[in-house]
Parts: structure tokens; sequence; C-alpha cells
């Protein structure tokens, strides 16, 4: 039986349980976090929403699958309350996979637009998005034309023949990329670009997103593709070394003037098992509210759902000049291309 969760009914059922037991109390005021944000600055957000609830967070760290993995073995034995991933694809996986509590709150529906969220069912909605990064190509300023490198499919002209890094594709960040270019271009000339990316690479694919930008700036690579928080990381950073990176690459928002830039979600949502769901849906909530929100664009340089909150980054203000067009595909066709998307890789040797 699936099993839904409003925060009313949940709430009146750990109260009154907790007159029983107390040790059901004592968890009121815990909850168990996996988490694949991998960002250091997060830490003043979990502590932050320690001070404001009396609710501590124990958390687990691993990336998307390594969270998926352990919660499918795991089954409704698993510790977790509430989950955070980086990747709309490994979101929608969640949800498919039934490793989420549908939830209602009007406080999560009403600050985050629906695209960013899962679709809402009568049981509730599986997951959330918390915020947005677009993925985004950085150039050699000396040596690469910015037109030459403005839209993805540049990435593979031949043209640029030597010129590209990019990380492994198989990574999430890519595998979504790669499946909206799927939903734009059709499979058949996916595969072709990402046949056309394999022959442009200056260096098999290894290493970070960051690590791609100081390989453009060191001169290894002409262009590259990356996340807009680790440009902005580096853009903003006191470290000499770091903002000389920053300053020698440029950056183009790919795209604009056909069907936008990619962009990914990193998103949240209450664990299939949780033991402490109403707390759970009380730390999603947490992360919608402004300070949360002001977070993740301040600290972490990634966009905030909410709309109507003053973006106040310099980093990402420099970036795109204000605004930029976002493509948009629906987040379950990237998902679904996922497979489809691997196959093409292992077919075009792009590891
Ligand atoms: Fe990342």
């Amino acid at each position: 039986m699936r099993r839904t969760l409003t925060v009313l009914s949940l709430a009146i059922a750990t109260v009154s349980a907790g007159l029983f037991s107390p040790s059901v109390l004592a968890n009121d005021q815990v909850i168990n976090l996996y988490s694949a944000r991998h960002y250091p600055t997060d830490e003043a957000l979990y502590s932050d929403f320690t001070k404001a609830t009396g609710i501590k967070i124990n958390r687990v760290d691993s990336d998307d699958a390594g969270i998926i993995a352990r919660l499918k073995a795991e089954g409704s034995a698993s510790p977790a309350d509430v989950i955070l991933l980086v990747d709309a694809a490994r979101l929608w996986r969640g949800e498919v996979d039934g490793l989420f509590l549908p939830v209602k709150s009007k406080a999560l529906e009403t600050a985050i637009p629906a695209q960013l969220r899962a679709k809402s069912t009568d049981e509730g909605t599986a997951w959330f998005g918390l915020s947005t990064r677009a993925r985004v190509v950085v150039y050699d300023k000396l040596k690469v034309k910015r037109e030459d490198v403005d839209t993805y499919e540049e990435l593979a002209d031949p043209k640029n023949k030597g010129k590209l890094c990019i990380r492994s594709g198989s990574h999430p960040y890519n595998l979504s990329l790669f499946g909206a270019m799927t939903e734009h271009l059709g499979p058949a000339a996916t595969e072709v670009w990402l046949k056309g990316m394999v022959d442009n690479m200056a260096r098999a694919p290894k290493g970070g997103d960051t690590d791609q930008i100081k390989a453009v700036a060191s001169g290894e690579c002409g262009m590259a593709v990356t996340n807009t928080y680790y440009l902005a990381r580096l853009m903003r950073a006191t470290n000499p070394a770091d903002k000389a990176v920053a300053e020698r690459v440029g950056v183009v928002f790919p795209n604009q003037q056909s069907w936008g830039t990619h962009v990914n979600v990193a998103g949240g949502a209450v664990a299939r098992y949780a033991k402490n769901p109403t707390n759970a849906v009380k730390f999603l909530e947490y992360l919608v509210s402004p300070e949360a929100q002001n977070h993740f664009a301040n600290g972490n340089n990634e966009w905030p759902v909410v709309k109507g909150l003053k973006l106040d980054n310099p980093a990402l203000k420099a970036m795109t000049g204000g605004s930029f067009k976002s493509e948009l595909v629906p987040i379950s066709a990237v998902g679904m291309n996922q497979i489809k998307v691997q196959q093409m890789l292992d077919r075009v040797g792009f590891k």
C-alpha cells in the first residue's frame, strides 16, 4: 500500500504516539538525511535549521547513484527520513522506483513552480526542486571565438577538433544534458553529436567540472562544459590562482537563439519509509524559506527556485548579464532517455 503524508494527520499521529512512547518522542528531534549535495557551504544551512527548530540532522553523504542504491538495498528498514539529490533525472528515477513518500504541503507547492517539482497526484508530490544550475560552456578567450561555441551543437563541429574537455559522459550532469539533447535533436542526431564530441576531445574525460575549467585556463583545452556554480566559485575565490583561472576563461550560455540553455535541478524528497516524516517535511519547507534559498544563491552560487527573491550574487549576475533563456524539457523525458543515452555513449566510445 502506498503511504501518503499529510502534515496535519502525521503531526497528530506523532503526538499521540509520543504520549505512549518516549522513544518516539525522542525521535522527534532528529532527522536522518541522505545527501548528495557535496558543497561545504551547506553546513550553515543544516546548522541554521537545527538552531531554528531544535531538530538535529544526522547526515549520510554519497552521490546520487549511491543514495538510490542504498535506499533500494535498505528497503523498509531504511533509517532515511529525507533525501537530497543533485540531478533532476535521478530525482525522477527515485520517484519511479517508489523510493519517496509523496508529500502534501501547501508551503512547498506555493513556493516551487510546478515544472520544478514532481507531478502532484492525489497522494501528494514525490519530490521538490530546491535550486537550479545551468550547464554552460567555458572557453579560452585567447584562442577560441565566442561565436564558435555558443551552441551545444558546435561542441561537435569539426572546426573545434582537439579542443573539447568534458567530464565523464556517464556523470548525471552529462546524462541529463544529453537526455535533453535527445529531446531536441532526436536520438539519431544526438548520437552523431556525441560521436562528434568524442572526435573533438583534447583528452579523454577525467575529473570534475572545476578540473575542466582549469584545463581551459592552462591552455590544455579550448572549451569545456561546466555547471555554473563551479565557475562562480572560481570567480568569487579569494585565492589568486583560482581568480586567475576565472579571468582567463569566457562563458557562454548556449543555445540562446534556439531552445535555450540546459538547466538542472537539485532537490529533495521524504524517504518512503521515513520514521520522522513530519520533521522531514519541516526540513524541506525550511529549504524554501527566503534564508535557505538565499543560501543556495549566495553560498553555493545556484539559482533559487522561489520566485521574487532578490538575487544578490555578483558572479551569477556577471555571468548572465541579468537573465538567460533556459530550455523547457520535461524532467520525466530527460529521465527516460538516460538508458538510451548510456547505450549511445558506449557505442561512440564516450567514456
Ligand atoms: Fe556538483
